[in-house]
């Protein structure tokens, strides 16, 4: 199954990407993930997208789209794949039909603003791994270390309350619109968050049965 994780930053995409891995066997291929690891290791695509990612910008869609097409082409994509972050606007999306990807689902998370900019704020990332936590919803055995590496976890540079809010605006200009494009190819489901993680999980995976 090739789906397509859609929702604001913070919605739980990425907690959700995991369950469904977990569910489906496929991987979670994750742009943002990409760009970290890039950025960390000082490569040039780091270089790019680093401006672009810490004022809360999109990273230009020609980046993102390379980076995706390189990813699929490996050989754990061939049974499956979740994209977590991708496509973000509609002309990503275009170049997905493009490349001759069929995709089977798109599952949009809905949270309203006000959730997100509260949640964001206690996100904490593991940028070994990419494992992400929370202070209060998704804490970590031992408090800022990762359970599943035992790097430190910190607060991601774009997390900051007024990178959020311009990220939210971000979100709702160009990456909202795809719930009307994937709505149009009959693939959209709608998924409302949930308080907890795991009853959104019955959500999510309720979606992909039916
Ligand atoms: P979140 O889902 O919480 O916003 P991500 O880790 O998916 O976090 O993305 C973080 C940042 O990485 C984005 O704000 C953006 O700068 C960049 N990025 C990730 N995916 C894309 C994409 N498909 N197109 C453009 N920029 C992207
Ligand atoms: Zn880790």
């Amino acid at each position: 199954m090739n789906l397509i994780l859609l929702g604001a930053p913070g919605a739980g995409k990425g907690t959700q990407a995991e369950v469904i891995s977990e569910h489906l066997h496929i991987p979670t291929i994750s742009t943002g993930n990409i760009i970290r690891e890039a950025l960390k290791s000082g490569t040039e695509l780091g270089q790019k997208a680093k401006s672009f990612m810490d004022s809360g910008a999109l990273v230009p869609d020609e980046i993102v789209i390379e980076i995706i097409k390189e990813r699929l082409t490996e050989d754990d994509c061939q049974n499956g794949f979740i994209l977590d972050g991708f496509p973000r606007t509609i002309p990503q999306a275009e170049a997905l039909d493009r490349m001759g990807v069929q995709i089977d689902r798109v599952i949009d998370i809905e949270v309203a603003d006000d959730v997100i900019a509260r949640r964001v704020s206690g996100r904490r990332v593991c940028l070994a791994c990419g494992a992400t936590y929370h202070l209060d919803y998704k804490k970590s055995k031992v408090e800022g270390v990762c359970d599943k590496c035992g790097d430190t976890l910190v607060q991601r540079k774009d997390d900051h309350p007024d990178t959020v809010k311009e990220r939210l605006q971000v979100y709702h200009d160009q990456t909202e619109p795809l719930k009307s494009y994937y709505e149009a190819a009959g693939k959209l489901k709608i998924v409302y968050g949930q308080e907890e993680v795991k009853d959104t999980s019955a959500l999510v995976l309720a979606a992909l049965e039916g």
